[in-house]
C-alpha cells in the first residue's frame, strides 16, 4: 500500500507555495490519470492503538501500530493518492512535547517546499490534536493541503473509526478544494478548520466539533465539499515560524474557592506567560485576578480565556483588561490561546497592546 512516490513530472510543479494564497481560487490541476502524491506522517494515537480484545475501546495502548499497517487496512487509498509514509513518532498524544511539535512542523515545511509531494496527512491522537493542528495552522509555510486525522477507537476494535477517517483525510488532502484553506482536521466525515476545532467527547466517534462556527465542510464517498472559508490569516500569511525555542507559557484555572498559589508558583518558576481559563466570559476569582495583576507587573503576559467550551471572551468584559494589563483570548480556548501566546512571544511581541492585536488577528 505504501506506493513509492512517482518520478513522473508533477502537474502542480509550476505552482510555488506563494502562488495560491489563502482565499485564492484553486489553480492546481492534476494531469488526467495522475493521482496526487500525499505524504502520510504518523505520530501515534488511538488510530494506531491496540487492545487485547475487539470490545476494548478504553484500556488499550495508543501509538503501537506502525503506519504501514494503518495504510494496509485501507486498500481503497490506492485509488485516491500515491502515498509516501513516514513514522515521525509513536506517542499517545497526551504526551505530545514541544520538541515533537518542532520536528513535525519542520518536516511539514520541508514537504511544503518539495516538488515531490502535493499534500500532507498527519495521523495523531485525539487528546491534543486541536493544539497541534492550530500550531501547524500558524506555522506551516505553504498552501498545499495539510490534514490531521485520528480515531476514537483503537485499530483493533470492532467498528474501528480510524480506517475511514484516514481514507477521508487522504481524500481531502488530495482534493483541489483543500488548497489554501489552512490546516484542516478530517474526522467523522466532517472537515474542520484547525483554528475552530475542539474535542468535545471522551468516547463518541463524533468527538470533534467547531463550536459557534461549525465545520468548514464534509467528505463522503470520495466527494469533498467546502461550505465556508476561514477568514483569519494562517500558514503563509502569519508572522510565525517554528524555532527551537519555546517561551514557557502555562495555563491556570479559575474556580470556586481557588487560591493564588498556582499563579504565584508559575511566576516564581519564571514563566513568560500565563493563560487563565476563567469562568464564564473569562471572569476570574478575585484572589487569582490579583495574583495575575501582580504577575503583569513582573513582566509576565496574561491572557484571559474561558473554560466554558464555546463562545468568546470580550475585552474589558468580565475583567478590566486595560487597567490590569491583560489580553483577551477572544474565541480561542485556553489550549489554543497558549499556542498563540507561545508563538507571539517567540516572535518578539511584548506588552498587552501588541499581544491583543495578535489575538484579534489570528
Ligand atoms: N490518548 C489518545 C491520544 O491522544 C487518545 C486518542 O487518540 O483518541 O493519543
Amino acid at each position: 500500500m505504501n506506493t513509492p512516490t512517482s518520478s513522473a513530472p508533477n502537474p502542480r510543479d509550476s505552482q510555488g507555495p506563494a502562488a495560491a494564497a489563502p482565499g485564492a481560487p484553486a489553480t492546481h490541476t492534476p494531469a488526467s490519470g495522475a493521482l496526487p502524491r500525499i505524504a502520510v506522517l504518523a505520530t501515534g494515537g488511538t488510530i494506531a492503538g491496540s487492545a487485547a480484545s475487539v470490545t476494548n475501546t478504553s484500556g488499550y495502548r495508543a501509538g503501537v501500530v506502525g503506519v504501514e499497517r494503518l495504510l494496509e487496512a485501507v486498500p481503497a487509498l490506492s485509488g485516491v493518492a500515491q502515498i509516501q509514509a513516514e513514522q515521525i513518532a509513536s506517542v499517545d498524544s497526551k504526551d505530545m512535547s514541544l520538541a515533537l511539535w518542532t520536528t513535525l512542523a519542520q518536516r511539514i515545511n520541508e514537504l511544503m517546499a518539495s516538488d515531490e509531494i502535493d499534500g500532507v496527512v498527519i495521523t495523531h491522537g485525539t487528546d491534543t490534536l486541536e493544539e497541534t493542528a492550530y500550531l501547524l495552522h500558524l506555522t506551516v509555510k505553504g498552501s498545499k493541503p495539510v490534514v490531521l486525522t485520528a480515531a476514537m477507537r483503537p485499530a483493533s476494535a470492532l467498528s474501528a473509526d480510524g480506517p475511514l477517517n484516514l481514507l477521508n483525510a487522504v481524500t481531502v488532502a488530495a482534493s483541489e478544494a483543500a488548497h489554501g484553506q489552512g490546516v484542516l482536521v478530517a474526522f467523522n466525515n466532517r472537515i474542520h478548520s484547525a483554528r475552530d476545532v475542539v474535542k468535545t467527547s471522551t468516547y463518541a466517534v463524533d468527538a470533534f466539533q467547531s463550536p459557534e462556527v461549525g465545520a468548514l465542510g464534509w467528505v463522503q464517498d470520495g466527494r469533498v465539499e467546502f461550505q465556508r472559508k476561514v477568514l483569519r490569516p494562517h500558514t503563509l500569511d502569519t508572522e510565525f515560524v517554528i524555532g527551537a525555542q519555546w517561551p514557557a507559557v502555562e495555563i491556570a484555572v479559575s474556580y470556586a474557592g481557588v487560591s493564588r498559589v498556582s499563579v504565584d508558583a508559575l511566576v516564581a518558576a519564571g514563566v513568560r506567560g500565563i493563560v487563565v481559563a476563567g469562568t464564564g466570559n473569562g471572569s476570574i476569582h478575585a484572589s487569582v485576578q490579583q495574583a495575575l495583576a501582580d504577575a503583569v507587573t513582573q513582566g509576565v503576559a496574561v491572557v484571559r480565556s474561558s473554560r466554558v467550551g464555546s463562545g468568546h471572551v470580550m475585552r474589558n468584559g468580565a475583567a478590566p483588561d486595560d487597567t490590569l494589563g491583560f489580553v483577551s483570548a477572544g474565541s480561542l480556548n485556553p489550549y489554543k490561546a497558549r499556542v498563540l501566546l507561545m508563538l507571539a512571544l517567540a516572535a518578539g511581541a511584548s506588552g498587552n497592546v501588541a499581544l491583543q492585536k495578535i489575538f484579534d488577528t489570528y
